[in-house]
């Protein structure tokens, strides 16, 4: 998979949902996939950076996306029920969502984890994609094939100490994958992994290792070929996998320059 070469119009007239979109890995899939001839939906919360992201794409005169404001905070599944309506209204099925958004939480022991800081994670990174793909499901069934990927991290498959919230998340996302992979294996044209983008230049990777040298880390554009390949027909048959968008991607979590145990 890391010799991926995409076909220039891998992704052509697909409908696909990113959540998180706004900056970091969402926003550079949300380019790769425009670029490979997808309709991308592109979700967040700032607006503005949304608006910035949907005139990036016009511009280069590929398909037109669409916005989707949420707050994947949200416990009320009936958001995520809107959500499906408008998509279904105006595409009528959905090839492929990313489920890309996430927060880190803080960086501690649990012993010092605030009940209210592990709830805020769970809920982000672990129960709006089971909302959200539930809510899904209906619009990916119309799909010839239809692909749901769920960004992971290194900390969700080896846990380590005080990553806490966000690592036990990751592994949730990671059980999350496989049973619906296994739901759906037989019953649908749906397939269902999870991808470890690997250590990657984005705010929240500086925000968890402080003291690295982001530049040190590869952009978020150049790990797009693992996620053109998992939503695109080439990984029709492929599922149920815990796969690794950099080769020995186990690194990004890794003891960071400042982590005092190195
Ligand atoms: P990032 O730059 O911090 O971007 C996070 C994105 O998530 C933003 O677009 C943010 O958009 C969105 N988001 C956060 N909370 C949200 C909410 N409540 N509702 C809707 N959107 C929300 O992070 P990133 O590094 O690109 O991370 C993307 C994914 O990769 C995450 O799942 C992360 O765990 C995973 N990952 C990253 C690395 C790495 O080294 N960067 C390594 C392993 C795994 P708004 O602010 O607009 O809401």
């Amino acid at each position: 998979m890391f010799d991926y070469q995409a076909s220039p119009q891998c992704l052509q007239a697909k409908v696909i949902l990113i959540t998180g979109a706004s900056e970091g890995i969402g926003r550079a899939m949300a380019l790769s996939f425009a670029a490979a001839g997808a309709t991308v939906l592109l979700n967040g919360r700032n607006i503005a950076r949304l608006e910035s992201l949907y005139d990036e794409i016009v511009g280069a005169g590929f398909a037109e996306p669409a916005i989707c404001p949420m707050d994947l905070s949200s416990q009320h599944y009936e958001d995520y029920i809107v959500l499906q309506n408008s998509i279904g209204e105006t595409f009528g099925r959905l090839d492929g969502l990313l489920h890309n958004a996430g927060v880190l939480g803080r960086i501690n022991p649990i012993a010092n984890t605030l009940t209210q800081d592990w709830l805020k994670v769970m809920q982000t990174n672990l129960n709006a994609p089971f909302f959200l793909t539930k809510a899904m499901l209906p619009l990916l069934e119309e799909a010839e094939h239809g692909s749901i990927v769920f960004v992971s991290s290194g900390v969700g498959r080896q846990g380590r100490a005080n990553w806490g919230a966000y690592a036990a998340s990751k592994f949730g996302t990671e059980g999350l994958m496989q049973v619906l992979s296994d739901e759906l294996d037989t019953i649908s044209n749906i397939r269902v992994n999870s991808l470890n983008p690997g250590a990657t230049n984005t705010a929240m990777r500086r925000m968890a290792f402080p003291g690295e040298m982001a530049s040190s880390n590869p952009s978020p554009a150049s790990i797009a070929a693992a996620f053109l390949f998992l939503m695109s027909d080439d990984s029709i048959g492929v599922t149920g996998q815990a796969l690794n968008a950099q080769q020995g991607a186990a690194a990004d979590y890794q003891p960071a320059v400042s982590d005092d145990r190195k």
